[in-house]
């Protein structure tokens, strides 16, 4: 190429490849098609892909819920124990402690050296935060008398793998993930396995119930959103992507009497279901696929599975991005992260990746840089070539090459946006919520306005009656970190006939955070009342 043909050529070829992550608005409205077409398959057949699980949970808190629950929560690395004092007026306190699960024991012989740590831990953080609680109970203990029922702690587990829920506190491991490995706990009730070692230590807790993140995210929002309609969505966009929404019970279908533990409110004619979205059209119908969604997928865990997840969550985005940048490296001549050297008529290039550039690895590059990229507007791009640098081992970068990178990434975070705007259509469209802006509200209405609460909100702009806000709770780093993400979500919403812009408008996003904390609490308190 000569000088200008060389920078053409790259611009070029950055519009070639960010073309490839189009995702239009015919291409939304078929994806919302196939959404609802799933949703409601997968509500009266199991094995779907969208396997839409029946949580037990049939109301969401209008923010007057009040009293003391503990929650715990069981993720990857960590074990989380916390206290929530529900204060009735839509806020809360919480108190915590987290410790790192010991390597040895993801991997224990059997379940019980898990389950006594974990155990051992809810004992420590009783001594710690509820001391009086804990002796008078254990004073109680000795002289012989029952705990009163004031005395026990309902507990929300929040348990972060695979698991066949039952009944509200009750869940069969499925498979273990994330490094753990343990035979014996498979195919058990885990949270029976956690009360064996919380009785044998006498604690006054009780497991209440079994928590999904989502559905703790959705509660979570519920309890602390201002309007009188309780949340209808709570979505995950994080490492993965998920969501929980309100049903109409007698939907439902696949609860049928011979898996139907019964022990559950049906008064409200609702219920929590949890969607696995993660797996929405794994048969790729309407999904969008570029040659760096089938490497990646390829190259995973689990080929054909989880695709929609990896095409929008932070587990992924960094990859796709990874791979277009090594498929323009592929054309030597392309002047793309190149020095170039000319010795009489002869132009040379060197690569100004390091070796040891992570640029080179699968999994080298991480979600975040989307988000810095979409953050650096230019001309100079210095942010965007620091962190290149810095972080990917590559010197040097010209403005050119900054912005063709900012330009891909863009559309892959572009395209991540749109599609999660598909799943927020088909649940807002497929629920009726625009249509009757009341169902589903909470049945108790709150009173007076309610307190600001540190939770960032939007909604579309325009004075919209408070009973016509569909609200919806988000929480993950991509949603809250990446630059335009609700932006692209709304212009999506707006493309789709049925929501438009005044339904757009109607929609209220706000994060939630810390679902595996007062969410699990407020799933325990509803627990609790049909216990
Ligand atoms: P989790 O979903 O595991 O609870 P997070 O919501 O923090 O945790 O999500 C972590 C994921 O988000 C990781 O995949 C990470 O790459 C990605 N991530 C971290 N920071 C950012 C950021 N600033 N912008 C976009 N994605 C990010």
């Amino acid at each position: 190429y000569k000088e200008h043909d060389r920078s053409m050529a790259l611009v070029e070829q950055a519009k070639r490849v960010s073309n490839e992550f189009d995702f239009d608005a015919d291409h939304v409205r078929k994806a919302v098609k196939e959404f609802i077409r799933e949703m409601d398959e997968g509500l009266h057949t199991t094995g779907t892909e969208l396997s839409q699980i029946p949580t037990y949970v049939t109301a969401v808190p209008n923010g007057t819920e009040k009293g003391l629950y503990m929650a715990v929560d069981l993720g990857g690395t960590n074990f989380r124990v916390c206290s929530i004092q529900l204060h009735g007026n839509t806020t809360f306190s919480l108190t915590q402690s987290k410790v790192a699960i010991p390597r040895e024991l993801m991997v224990a012989k059997t379940s019980t050296e898990l389950f006594s740590f974990l155990a051992k831990q809810i004992e420590a953080f009783l001594k710690a935060h509820h001391e009086d609680h804990y002796f008078s109970h254990i004073k109680r203990r000795e002289t012989g008398d029952k705990a009163t029922e004031e005395e026990i702690f309902n507990l929300g587990f929040t348990f972060s793998f695979p698991v066949q829920q039952i009944g509200i506190n009750k869940g069969l491991l499925m498979r273990w993930t994330k490094g753990f490995d343990i035979d014996d706990a498979v195919g058990k009730d885990v949270c029976a396995l956690l009360q064996t070692e919380i009785d044998a230590l006498h604690l006054p807790v009780r497991v209440a119930a079994l928590v999904n993140d989502t559905v703790g995210t959705l509660m979570a929002r519920s309890y602390t959103s201002p309007g009188k309609t309780g949340t209808l969505l709570g979505a995950i966009f994080g490492t993965g992507t998920n969501g929980a929404y309100v049903e109409k019970l007698d939907k439902v279908t696949k609860l049928t009497s011979s898996n139907d533990s019964g022990a559950y409110d049906k008064s409200t004619g609702e219920m929590i279901v949890n969607t696995e979205w993660g797996s929405f059209d794994n048969a790729l119908r309407t999904l969008p696929n570029t040659p760096y969604d089938t490497e990646l997928d390829a190259k995973s865990v689990n080929p054909g599975i989880q695709m929609f997840e990896k095409r929008i969550s932070g587990m992924f985005l960094g990859e796709i991005l990874r791979l277009a940048i090594v498929g323009l490296l592929k054309d030597p001549k392309l002047p793309f992260l190149r020095d170039e050297h000319s010795a009489q008529n002869d132009v040379h290039s060197t690569t100004q990746i390091h070796d040891d550039s992570p640029i080179y690895n699968q999994w080298g590059v991480d979600t975040s840089f989307l988000s810095i990229c979409a953050g650096d507007h230019g001309p100079s791009y210095q942010i965007i070539k620091q962190t290149l640098d810095r972080d990917y081992g590559v010197s040097a970068v010209s403005a050119e090459d900054a912005e063709a990178i900012r330009e891909i990434a863009g559309a892959i975070g572009k395209r991540a946006a749109r599609l999660a705007a598909v799943a927020i259509a088909g649940i807002v469209i497929n629920t009726g919520r625009l249509n009757s802006p009341t169902a589903g509200a909470t049945t108790e209405q709150k009173e007076g306005i309610a307190p600001p609460r540190g939770t960032v909100e939007s909604s579309g702009k325009g004075d919209i009656p408070e009973e016509d806000i569909i609200d919806i709770g988000v929480d993950g780093s991509l949603v809250e970190f990446y630059p335009g993400f609700e932006d692209h979500v709304r212009q999506a919403l707006r493309e789709v006939e049925e929501i438009g812009e005044t339904g757009e408008k109607r929609i209220r996003i706000g994060i939630a955070k810390d679902g595996s904390g007062v969410g699990a609490a407020l799933i325990a308190l509803v627990a609790g009342r049909v216990a």
